[in-house]
């Protein structure tokens, strides 16, 4: 196969009975990828509203960027923390971070206060770079950024508040120019910092090294020319050619590893354009994808549906696509039908990945996919995958168990939580907490989920963190959530509670409550209010499923 740099072979090498498998011959760390963009100078690279950016003048702006960390002291294993919405400054930020060894700390821009708190004490980072959202946030609670430099961004200077913690604008990070500084970077450093829950508990923040990063981003380079070869395979024709020069619409958020691992290192790599938006919006999508000539999206499959299903689609000229589906959570068999009846041009496909693994595990495409629309494909060539069972011993072949993955995605651990990354990564093989089983052809079918997550439009929501949140509030005697299931997002979140007696509290109440401490898709959309304690197994754990299977009845009869 042909990558950035060359040509790359996948080499599999047997050791004590087990297949290590790396990409031979690949970029060393994300430094390089970024250096190697060099060569598309004038070519456009970032566009965001009527704003457009070339290559060259990205790379202008990253390294005066680099040059202004160093010059601040930040420097090779330091970190610093990004927390805005999708505009341009996010890609600059990060390219210049990781070509200087720093680790970005990618904050979620829908985390309230007490949530960006909680990461900025566990990330420790030297400078956070930020919008006016999150200043605002920052403001609630100056005591949140102590020691830590702020960076504004797209903010007008006159709304930072007298008394605000000592902040930099963007403009004048980016107005001495200056060069990216000529560091060595390791490749089991760290690239970037994504907070997960994972298998359990309160969000970690996941460490993604140099070398996860560029194995997932040979994976998704894989992954296209395998469904190319597939096709062929399978049709005898010669599918469309792969877009030379892909532009990739970026539609959901680049702290997490769909649009920015995924979309944004396939398409950079490639030369291409990254097409960001504020939000997500069909309309506005259609009509980029018309203006743009946009070929993929980086979405999730509740995106997709949107898309197809617009009232202004069947009159947009959307040829330019050439495959569509998303990631992130399982694209209904039926979406893939459609996908492939109703889209002329784009061929479904889709990735199943976790944080975990610096992006996708599994990919599919095409006829591949139209056979087998409950599939998300086979594992990809730098990671093992096997389903265990509860002693994790490997299930017979067909049977079902939970998926365990190694290789050279895998990230390195937690930050801060070595009982956490030992929990969930075994002699190399990480947990992922999803029940699947495998085929004889190695096609992967995720079929439920061991961990205690609502999957709601493709963003992970972890019951016990909600479930700590209400039980802050007085007069919690027991609390469970659980994922309820919905057409459009596939579950919404809701709570099963009970109160002690005398209390009372009203639905308006506890969400109210639980939107001021968390993001807003983390709120229960659906809150019973039970009468008697709720069921529990043998050994005191709530049985979930059974209220979940009691109560969903009730809101699909609403
Ligand atoms: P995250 O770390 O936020 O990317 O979430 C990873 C989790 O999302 C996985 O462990 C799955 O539970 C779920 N997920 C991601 N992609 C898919 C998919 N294609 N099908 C089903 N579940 C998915």
């Amino acid at each position: 196969l042909t990558g950035p740099g060359g040509a790359f072979e996948i080499e599999v090498a047997e050791v004590m009975g087990h297949h290590i498998r790396t990409y031979k011959n690949a970029l060393p760390s994300v430094r390089e990828l970024w250096l190697m963009t060099r060569q598309f100078a004038d070519r456009p690279y970032l566009v965001y509203g009527n704003e457009r950016i070339s290559y060259a003048q990205a790379h202008e702006a990253v390294d005066a960027v680099a040059a202004w960390l160093a010059a601040q002291g930040v420097v090779a294993g330091d970190r610093v923390a990004v927390a805005m919405r999708n505009y341009p400054e996010w890609m600059l930020i990060y390219w210049a971070c990781v070509s200087s060894g720093i680790a970005v700390v990618g904050m979620n821009a829908w985390w309230m206060t007490e949530e960006m708190a909680y990461a900025l004490a566990d990330s420790a980072p030297k400078i956070l770079f930020l919008d006016a959202e999150r200043l605002a946030r920052v403001n609630d609670r100056p005591a949140m950024a102590e020691g830590i430099m702020l960076v504004t961004v797209r903010v007008d200077s006159a709304v930072v508040p007298a008394g605000a913690a000592q902040v930099t604008p963007w403009s004048e990070v980016v107005a001495r120019g200056g060069s990216m500084p000529d560091v060595m970077v390791d490749p089991d450093a760290d690239a970037c910092i994504f907070y997960t829950s994972g298998t359990t508990g309160n969000p970690k923040g996941a460490q993604l090294t140099h070398r996860g990063c560029i194995s997932n981003l040979f994976s998704m380079m894989y992954a296209g020319a395998s469904s190319a070869l597939a096709t062929q395979r399978a049709t005898g024709v010669e599918p469309p050619a792969a877009p030379a020069i892909p532009v990739t619409l970026i539609a959901t958020p680049l702290f997490h590893v769909t649009a920015n691992n995924c979309g944004a290192y396939v398409t950079t790599a490639a030369g291409g354009t990254l097409v960001l938006t504020y939000r997500w919006d069909a309309g506005e999508a259609l009509r980029l994808i018309a203006r743009e000539k946009v070929t993929s999206m980086s979405g999730v499959p509740v995106m997709a549906r949107e898309l197809i299903s617009h009232p202004e689609f069947e009159t947009t000229d959307t040829s330019s696509l050439v495959s569509l589906g998303g990631g992130g959570a399982q694209v209904p068999p039926d979406l893939v039908l459609k996908i492939e009846r109703q889209v002329a041009t784009a061929r479904p496909g889709t990735g199943y990945g976790m944080t975990e693994t610096c992006g996708i595990i599994t990919s599919i495409g095409g006829d591949f996919f139209v056979d087998r629309p409950d599939s998300c494909g086979p594992a990809m060539p730098c990671l093992e995958a096997k389903c265990v069972d509860d002693d994790g011993d490997t299930v017979p072949l067909g049977q079902v168990g939970e998926l365990w993955v190694k290789g050279s995605a895998v990230i390195k651990g937690y930050i801060n939580r070595p009982e956490a990354t030992a929990a969930s990564i075994t002699d190399g093989w990480l947990h992922t907490g999803d029940i699947a089983r495998m085929d004889g052809d190695g096609f992967i079918y995720i079929v439920d989920r061991k961990k205690d997550m609502v999957l709601r439009g493709g963003e992970n929501v972890y019951c016990a963190e909600v479930e700590a949140t209400v039980y802050r509030l007085e007069g919690i005697a027991e609390c469970c959530v659980f994922g309820v299931p919905d057409e459009r997002l596939g579950e919404e979140v809701g709570v099963a509670v009970v109160l002690k007696p005398g209390v009372s509290l009203s639905e308006a109440e506890l969400t109210a409550h639980c939107a001021g401490l968390m993001a807003k898709y983390k709120v229960p959309r659906y809150v019973w209010f039970m009468d008697e304690a709720l069921p529990r197994n043998a050994s005191g754990k709530f049985l979930k499923r059974e209220l979940r299977d009691r109560l969903s009845p009730e809101v699909a009869a609403a």
